[in-house]
């Protein structure tokens, strides 16, 4: 496995392999990597002949100092773990190597990016649409693996392509969520949560197994969406950002058929630490 920290070195090398021919598959990350982003990882090697994974923790999609400077970070164990799971190469920049001066960039998408996250975490996906538009611009893969877990981010990143990267010949691929057994989304933020915390975030997939049990069966969007903030407030611990019962695409107020076109999102802060979750009917 190469490790490359330089943006023109990593450019260098992806050029010789794309000249043998290689396909390129690249999993975009901020690293304190579980079994979730290994389950993307398997899938860009399955796909393509080079699996490239960047680990950056981008400030510019934190809206929070507090969180940014809380944000796990462990890139040995992370190489270790990448290195395993056959990784060809990893791109693990500097803030400067990335931003070498203020990346003042302004994307509008529109309703996509304004609900939910957009709504909550102010200027979050400008952040990540600036990080992630460089990111498939110095990799430039065949395929770019993102998770559901990040359900709006999929559709945000997708919509910034089309918009922005007209040139860009890669394919957005969306992948399912990697769950513990028990039904808890992994993610890096689950180490924040002490074991307490632990048994409460477990309601939180729960009650969107049952919610998806309840549509299924003929539950109309308000009773679902009663149904989840009473089970929530149930637990001391927990306490509802949102939830939203949205178009699986659009991520807007359900205009196609319900709840066959829908997906639940949901997000909760279990003590001080901010978990999301969603679910597709
Ligand atoms: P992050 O490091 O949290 O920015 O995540 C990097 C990528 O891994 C994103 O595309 C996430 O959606 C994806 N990811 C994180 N957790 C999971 C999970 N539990 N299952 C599948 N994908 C995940």
């Amino acid at each position: 496995m190469e490790i490359f920290k330089e943006i023109a070195p990593l450019r260098q090398r992806l050029s010789k392999l794309r000249s043998q021919d290689k396909t390129i598959g690249f999993v975009p990350t901020m690293g304190a990597l579980h079994a979730g982003h290994i389950s993307l990882v398997e899938r860009a090697n399955k796909e393509n002949d080079i699996t490239v994974v960047s680990i950056f923790v981008n400030p510019t999609q934190f809206n929070n100092k507090e969180d940014l400077e809380k944000y796990p970070r462990d890139p040995d164990a992370d190489f270790a773990l990448l290195e395993k799971n056959s990784c060809d190469i990893v791109f693990a920049p500097s803030v400067e190597e990335m931003y070498p001066e203020p990346d003042t960039r302004v994307f509008s998408l529109g309703s996509v990016a304004e609900v939910m996250e957009g709504k909550y975490r102010p200027g979050h996906f400008n952040g990540v649409c600036q990080v992630v538009s460089k990111l498939l611009s110095i990799v430039e893969p065949d395929h770019a693996y993102f998770g559901q877990k990040d359900y709006q981010q999929i559709a945000v990143v997708k919509a910034m392509v089309r918009k922005y990267m007209p040139n860009f010949e890669g394919e957005i691929v969306s992948c399912p969520i990697k769950r513990e057994s028990d039904g808890l989304a992994l993610s890096s933020r689950n180490v924040h949560l002490n074991p307490e915390q632990r048994k409460s975030a477990l309601l939180i997939s729960k009650t969107l197994f049952a919610a998806k049990e309840k549509a299924d069966s003929g539950a109309t969007q308000k009773q679902i969406r009663d149904f989840i903030k009473q089970n929530i407030a149930t637990d001391a611990n927990l306490c509802l950002e949102y939830v939203e019962i949205a178009d699986k695409d659009t991520l807007q107020p359900i205009a196609g058929e319900y709840p066959k076109n829908a997906v639940i999102c949901i997000t909760v802060y279990d003590g001080k630490t901010r978990l999301i979750d969603n679910i597709l009917l």
